[in-house]
């Protein structure tokens, strides 16, 4: 038997002012798809040949641009083409990738796929639980599943579930599809974490009946992506089959779980107090340090610029009286590059700000520029640290700031390392994230979630939506 084996993932915000276009891809083809990959040794037990696609992940950021996505669906489909012979498909898809003039990526993909295929194939996606299912996603796509924990950290379990859902499905011939159920409820991903209630308790339910009920293969909980404005924009549940027997049963524990879900759409929240900027400084000054902030509405992993300015304007309006801030890091392609014109020790003033939006006005600060480093960092699944962008740090007295080349979001020790700068020196550090990611829950001892604006602006009831399905919670009081 054969499979196909590939990657195409990307998190799509549409209020973020730009496209993702195809340099903006991590790109590899051939035997790197399947390093890339924790699923191989799966397929190789099970002696099943592998025809690795291709791999192609983006950061989150806007839109995918239309020729982009045609540019890597062809090759995948062109290598499905010179393969008639496939038996199974393998993917990671993010599940909100959205494509201009084109909608959903994963569905466009799963249906395109399927034209060529037929009904022969099986085939199983791993997915993010941050994804947005078209209604029509569970006739195409036999087996899809989603992480259990957000902030994420069983990428590679939920890859590993799914590809071994597919030889199982392959060994005995099923061709069987999920039972999914859309509700009409939507959270940005900060106020459902699966650290704390009502999703640490979904997920409890979700992991049993995995464990346990040999009827059921894979249970996923879709969160959803809310900065994604589309009719498809919706938390979804999902109950796979382990055998075409327990189609009837799983149906009814979709119904089961939907309505428990749905109940629960009140629990949702944040796991740490969210404040506005103002309140951000002030509290962060009183609380025992270190202080971890995150500036919730500019993440670079949920699609928006990284370029925001709103809580270092903040912090130099209120002035440091004493305590050491770290901002990391601020994106400013041309602020750094005037930095890297200077040596360290310079003092000199620099004009920060992409100047795109009503939160990245720029400003002119006199700084002394400390030094430039490569940011290391580990890619999504579990490879060795490897260089995600480059960064200048600079210093206005007590508040050092520092500015990457690239949108890139501090959340790993290795990333404030390699930039030679220790969060647990500072009494606050400020990252551009959403959650208390593990490592910064490590490196700080008080926290604070900052409900600041941004194209990941967490108060989506004020987003200006005009595709999304209503009425919907918690847009709507339903
Ligand atoms: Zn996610």
């Amino acid at each position: 038997m054969k499979v196909l084996i590939g990657a195409f993932a990307h998190e799509s915000n549409d209020f973020c002012p730009g496209f993702t276009t195809r340099e903006m891809f991590e790109f590899y083809e051939g035997q790197d798809v399947l390093d890339h990959l924790p699923v191989s040794d799966i397929f190789q037990k099970a002696g099943i040949e592998m025809v690795p696609s291709i791999f192609a992940c983006a950061q989150s950021y806007g839109p995918v641009e239309k020729e982009t996505y045609l540019y890597f669906e062809g090759k995948i489909l062109d290598t499905l083409r010179q393969n008639p012979d496939i038996d199974g498909i393998w993917m990671f898809c993010h599940g909100a990738m959205n494509v201009e003039e084109i909608g959903s990526g994963e569905y466009r993909l799963a249906c395109d796929m399927r034209e060529i295929t037929g009904d022969r194939c099986a085939i199983s996606f791993g997915m993010d639980l941050h994804g947005n299912l078209e209604e029509d996603f569970c006739r195409q796509v036999n087996i899809f599943r989603c992480y259990h924990t957000a902030p994420h950290t069983d990428q590679a379990d939920t890859y590993r579930r799914t590809a071994q859902t597919l030889v199982h499905y392959l060994q005995h011939g099923y061709r069987i599809f999920p039972q999914m159920r859309k509700l009409p409820m939507i959270f940005p991903g900060e106020m459902a974490a699966t650290t704390v209630e009502p999703m640490q308790g979904i997920i409890a339910q979700l992991k049993q009946w995995e464990a346990s009920d040999p009827a059921i293969a894979c249970a996923s909980m879709y969160v959803g992506f809310a900065w994604t404005d589309a009719p498809r924009t919706s938390s979804t549940v999902v109950v796979v089959p382990a055998t075409p027997e327990d189609e009837a049963y799983c149906a009814k524990k979709a119904d089961e779980l939907a309505a428990a879900v749905f109940d629960k759409r009140k629990e949702f929240c944040f796991e740490m107090p969210a404040l506005p900027p103002r309140e951000t400084v002030e509290e962060s000054f009183r609380l025992p340090a270190p202080v971890c902030v995150t500036d919730m509405g500019d993440n670079p992993t949920a699609g928006t610029t990284g370029g925001s300015l709103v809580l270092l304007k903040e912090y130099l309006a209120a002035g440091s009286g004493g305590k050491r801030v770290l901002i990391a890091g601020i994106y400013d392609p041309q602020a750094f590059s005037s930095c890297i014109a200077h040596s360290p020790g310079d003092v000199f003033t620099l004009r920060l700000g992409l100047d795109i939006d009503s939160v990245t006005q720029p400003v002119d600060i006199r700084v002394i520029y400390r030094g430039c480093h490569k940011v290391l960092g580990y890619d999504f699944i579990t490879n060795p640290p490897i260089e995600r962008c480059q960064s200048c740090t600079v210093s206005i007295g007590n508040i050092d700031i520092v500015i990457t080349n690239r949108p890139y979001a501090f959340t790993q020790k290795v990333n404030f390392s390699s930039c030679q700068l220790d969060p647990r020196k500072y009494d606050v550090f400020v990252t551009k994230f959403g959650y208390i990611f593990p490592e910064l829950k490590e490196l700080g001892r008080s926290y604070i979630m900052s409900n600041t604006p941004g194209e990941s602006y967490q108060m989506i009831a004020e987003l200006p939506y005009r595709k999304i399905k209503r009425p919907i919670f918690p847009l709507d009081h339903i």
